[in-house]
């Protein structure tokens, strides 16, 4: 018999689910809360060049800005990174969203906005219908089905500033344990007359409206933006590390993208890796419904594709948790003099890091 798909949540993992599913000729349907998903802004939109064609999605309407280069600050030292050609693309968060609603619909989805479900709308519909939760960091699905928790969860403030970036080619990145516990703060270009402010702090420190102000003076960013006209503004949350469970068999669960903490623990990047994590959950549903095959191999195969380059992700995150801003000036200096910014330049894929490393690594063999 020919079974039915309900997608929950139309942000951009739900939204390649629907897609990938829709393919194969299967009756899904993509329910969201909000009347325009992807609406208000809340995030940023800052992808690796590489990630960014690894999606198979047309991003170029949607795209602000390239950029060739990051400036890391850390203590007193800064660390450069030129690349030859953009190693990112800044894209407009909802122009992006637009775009994958319609290559959904376009596959044959259905899309229904304006409908919150319901945890007891979620199970009754479980009891006929495949479920996958797309349904962002604090999910209703993984509560409903018990699937268990993601390691941490980064709280988040960023403000978008109608003003000329002095340098729309690059994003400043600012290390500092005391301001920014667990994550980082950043000042990035959105396009030639908007510059997005944002902070990142461990949930278990609070406040990240708070922390915000106190990055903006500590660094003298207020001077940046003093006069500019506020665009946009808002708090936001990230998980963080993948969750305990993301597939239940029995009840025909699938969980994707932030729901599933499919999020890189360095920087909190979700569009890539939840992407990836719905089109594979897509795929095994389709599999699943087409030849028999287990709903659990979504589980296994994502965790075995990802597992390095998260765990890199995980441990870097950790290492620099640990650090003062002292000490951490102090690696970066040192990275700086081994020649990581030209690694970084010539490579600069930051969702995978195990290749950064191996190319860091060749180089120096070479060098020597
Ligand atoms: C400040 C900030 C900056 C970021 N910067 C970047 C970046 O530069 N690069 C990057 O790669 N990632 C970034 N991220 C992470 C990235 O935004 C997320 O990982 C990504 O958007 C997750 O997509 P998603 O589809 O899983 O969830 P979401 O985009 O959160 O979509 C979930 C959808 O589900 C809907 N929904 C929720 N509950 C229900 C319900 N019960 N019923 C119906 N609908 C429901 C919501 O309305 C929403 O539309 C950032 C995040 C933040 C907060």
């Amino acid at each position: 018999m020919q079974r039915k798909v309900n997608v929950v949540g139309a942000g951009n993992a739900g939204l390649m689910a629907a897609k990938t599913i829709a393919r194969y000729g299967i009756d899904v349907t993509i329910y969201d809360q909000k009347r325009k998903p992807g609406y208000p802004i809340r995030a940023s939109g800052i992808v690796s060049a590489n990630g960014l064609s690894r999606l198979g999605v047309n991003c170029s309407k949607a795209l602000t800005n390239s950029l060739s280069g990051a400036r890391i600050h850390a203590g007193n030292s800064v660390l450069e990174v030129k690349a030859k050609a953009p190693v990112a693309k800044v894209l407009d968060r909802g122009i992006l969203n637009e775009i994958c609603m319609g290559e959904a619909a376009s596959e044959g989805a259905s899309i229904v906005v304006g409908k919150r479900l319901s945890a007891a709308e979620i199970i009754a519909m479980s009891k006929n219908d495949i479920i996958i939760g797309a349904d962002g960091a604090v999910s209703e699905v993984a509560k409903a089905f018990h699937m268990g928790a993601v390691k941490r969860y980064v709280l988040t403030y960023r403000v978008e500033y109608n003003t000329e970036p002095q340098d729309i080619e690059s994003v400043d990145i600012y290390l500092n344990n005391s301001i920014s516990p667990g994550l980082f703060s950043w000042v990035c270009p959105n396009g030639k007359d908007v510059l997005e402010v944002g902070i990142g702090v461990s949930s278990s420190h609070g406040n990240s409206k708070r922390a915000f102000d106190r990055f903006v003076s500590h660094y003298g960013i207020t001077k940046i933006i003093s006069g500019a006209k506020i665009i946009s503004e808002g708090a936001s949350i990230i998980p963080i590390g993948l969750r305990q469970r993301i597939v239940d068999d029995r009840n025909q669960v699938l969980l994707a993208g932030d729901a599933a903490g499919q999020t890189k623990a360095t920087t909190g990047g979700g569009i890539v890796f939840g992407s990836q994590g719905g089109i594979m959950a897509g795929e095994a549903v389709a599999d699943h419904i087409i030849h028999g095959s287990k709903l659990s191999s979504y589980e296994s195969k994502f965790r075995r594709k990802n597992r390095l380059d998260l765990a890199m992700h995980s441990m870097i995150s950790r290492a620099y948790g640990s650090l003062g801003e002292r000490e951490i000036g102090m690696v970066i200096s040192m990275l700086n003099k081994a020649g990581i910014g030209k690694v970084l330049g010539d490579y600069g894929d930051m969702d995978r890091p195990t290749e950064i490393i191996k190319r860091f690594i060749l180089r120096r063999k070479i060098v020597s």
